[in-house]
């Protein structure tokens, strides 16, 4: 099996997207999973903070190492860990790779706690570490909206030095994208901000946070644009909710989990599948 890594650098040189789901339940996980493998592609999985709480940290690493033992291209990324402590938690766990997030920091902080996650990931067998630059505003839910300014947007020359002072090999931008869904506000992306860090930064892999709710016109201009990683929570989140509660109005006495969540599951791996597509990632294994 090739290594993330390497799928990065196919992705850089093709001009395509690994993409990168969130889940917190068994099901999720498996429904990402088939949808990769049907379409023969490479995919990253992930789960945040809250979500490897809810399913349990080794859980999650043990699930995922159960599916690449089946010859599953999956890798699990620890989403937005937001201290040094919690991103080598994950290491240690078994976690394939870190997002360490000190972007709230001050950003000389957030270059030395990025810093300790990247020598750590480099001693413990060279994982990719993904760092983040910029104020990335909003929830991974449903929201009316988000105010953002482009003073929150990544700077190209901060960009560069971050990189080259913390040695990340991801990194995390903003350039008018918000996490979670804008019901009352049109989420648009800049795309002369992301051309200028993309150019400044050659040595880095880019990722947009914060995906879901983009027109897909976006994303694919995103991703010709130097874009090598999308990442999806909440629209996966809203399929997976909404299909559970029409089937539960559906059929209210049907108290079989397997019954009540297949819909959900196949939603989910529905859009999963859409967005592999749009991506371009499909067929890359
Ligand atoms: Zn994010």
């Amino acid at each position: 099996m090739k290594t993330l890594r390497e799928y990065f650098l196919q992705a850089k040189t093709e001009k395509w997207a690994v993409g990168h789901f969130n889940f917190s339940t068994a099901d999720q996980l498996k429904a990402i999973v088939e949808a990769a493998k049907e379409l023969n592609s490479p995919v990253m999985v992930a789960t945040s903070e809250g979500e490897a709480k809810f399913i349990g940290r080794e859980q999650a690493v043990a699930l995922v190492k159960s599916y690449q033992q089946e010859g599953h291209v999956v890798f699990l990324n620890a989403d937005h860990h937001k201290t040094e402590e919690r991103a080598k938690q994950a290491i240690d766990a078994g976690y394939d790779t870190v997002l360490i997030d000190a972007s709230k920091m001050s950003f000389e902080e957030n270059i030395m706690t990025t810093k300790i996650v990247v020598d750590y990931a480099k001693e413990k067998g060279g994982l990719m570490v993904e760092g983040e630059l910029g104020y990335l505003k909003g929830e991974s839910q449903m929201q009316g909206t988000v105010e953002i300014s482009p003073a929150d947007f990544t700077k190209p020359e901060e960009a560069k030095e971050f990189v080259e002072r913390t040695g990340v090999d991801r990194l995390a931008i903003v350039f008018g994208n918000i996490h979670g869904i804008v019901t009352q506000q049109e989420e648009k992306l800049t795309m002369p901000v992301l051309q200028a860090v993309v150019f400044a930064i050659p040595n880095v892999f880019f990722v947009l946070h914060g995906a879901s709710g983009l027109p897909d016109e976006q994303i694919k201009e995103a991703i010709a644009n130097g874009i090598t990683n999308v990442h999806i929570n909440t629209e996966l989140r809203v399929a997976y909710h909404d299909a559970l509660e029409a089937e539960l109005q559906k059929e209210p006495d049907q108290t079989t989990p397997y019954k009540f969540l297949a819909p959900s599951f196949e939603a989910m791996k529905e859009l999963v599948k859409k967005k592999l597509e749009l991506f371009g990632s499909v067929g890359k294994i």
